[in-house]
């Protein structure tokens, strides 16, 4: 008998999320009126010490309310790692802004901090740091320049959620952090993504841009354009829920992490996540692999062969300096990252969803050993 296939992720949703949305069908409050969506933006903004938190549709969407709210456009020159998902440069290149590409660091998969100076010129105003994958980036160095030259930080916190980097929460660094509670994230709402601030003046113009700038007395006079990116209070029902489980959550990614690291060591084939850096203990968002030289295989091939067997995989991200999508706007012409390109051709990740249960994880394990039996 073959045994079931085992997805890449798979969320768990054992909580309160159907007392929540019972309650919402109940009392009609389906849209993002309903009372789910200040509780659930309070809970993340508290988790995250921060003063505020401004829900919206998804995390793409919550990278787009940070650029524009912090006034990035035609002229200016934003930093950001070339490994990243799409959404971080689209962003920036979707208000007319440039951005300048940094090339990864082969142990931690982040940015390279060490390179952001040399790319600083007259025109850089911001930093868009993006912890990836469960290991943050360093930022007392990033804050350092932030200081330095006078520029803004955005935190891309989406894989760093319940992550903390020397003592404080990832979401709380720089002007503006953002968040996705896509059903692969440590919180789903379905979908989903916060805004998160200090700033009281940042949060307003976050909360009016993130609904279409509605005018303040008459409603439908517009002074600028914003977007229609709220968040449900049927998701945020299902978000709040899933806060309640902050601990329990993190606790469960950390232990699929160290199980996976415990089964797969002493592998020459792969290299397996850092455990920790001098600021962070690994909280393995997914569980990542990178294929060394002697594995003889790409990503692709191997993802392949564990689909065969039963288990599903995703590939790493692919470099923003070889997208199509920017290479055919006249963007990142000649660029070279090799790290970020080894990376994309040699890694992708193992099933590290919640619901992963420990047979999963043995049946996981042993298909990656026998890629090389
Ligand atoms: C998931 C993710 C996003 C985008 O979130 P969506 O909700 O899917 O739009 C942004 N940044 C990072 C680092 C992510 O992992």
């Amino acid at each position: 008998m073959s045994t079931p296939f085992i997805p890449v992720n798979e969320p768990r949703l054992t909580g309160n999320e159907k007392a929540y949305l019972r309650e919402c069908i109940e009392s009609g409050w389906i849209s993002s009126e309903g009372p789910f969506v200040s509780k659930f933006e309070e809970a993340m903004a508290r988790k995250t010490g921060r003063r505020h938190g401004i829900a919206v549709c998804n995390g793409s969407a919550a990278l787009e309310v940070a650029i524009a709210c912090l006034d990035l456009g035609p002229g200016d020159e934003v930093i950001l790692p070339t490994f990243t998902i799409i959404s971080c440069a689209a962003a920036i290149v979707r208000a007319g802004a440039t951005p300048v590409l940094i090339d990864s660091d082969l142990s931690t998969w982040n940015l390279r901090v060490d390179e952001i100076e040399s790319r600083i010129t007259s025109r850089t105003r911001a930093i868009l740091v993006v912890h990836l994958y469960g290991l943050p980036v360093e930022m007392n160095p990033v804050l350092a320049l932030a200081r330095k030259y006078g520029l803004k930080i955005i935190e891309d916190a989406a894989e760093a959620l319940g992550q903390t980097e020397s003592g404080k929460p990832c979401g709380s660094f720089g002007e503006i952090s953002t968040l996705s509670f896509y059903p692969n994230k440590l919180i789903t709402a379905g979908e989903g993504g916060m805004v998160l601030t200090d700033d009281d003046r940042l949060a307003e113009r976050a909360r009016s841009l993130r609904n279409l700038c509605f005018g303040k007395t008459q409603r439908f006079m517009h002074e600028e354009l914003g977007w229609n990116f709220r968040l449900s209070n049927l998701n945020a029902a299902v978000g709040l829920a899933q806060s309640e489980r902050w601990e329990e959550s993190i606790a469960k990614k950390r232990q699929i992490g160290r199980r996976y690291t415990e089964l797969l060591a002493g592998l020459p084939q792969v290299q397996l996540p850092l455990e920790r850096t001098a600021t962070a203990e690994n909280l393995y968002w997914v569980y990542g692999l990178v294929l060394t030289e002697s594995a003889g295989l790409t990503a692709e091939e191997a993802m392949q062969k564990l689909a065969a067997k039963g288990v599903g995989t995703r590939p790493f991200f692919w470099p923003m300096h070889q997208q199509p999508a920017f290479t055919k706007r006249g963007l990142f012409h000649g660029e070279s990252h090799p790290n970020a390109e080894l990376l994309a051709r040699r890694g992708f990740y193992l099933p590290s969803g919640l619901a992963l249960t420990e047979e999963q994880l043995l049946i996981t394990a042993d298909a990656v050993r026998s890629l090389w039996a």
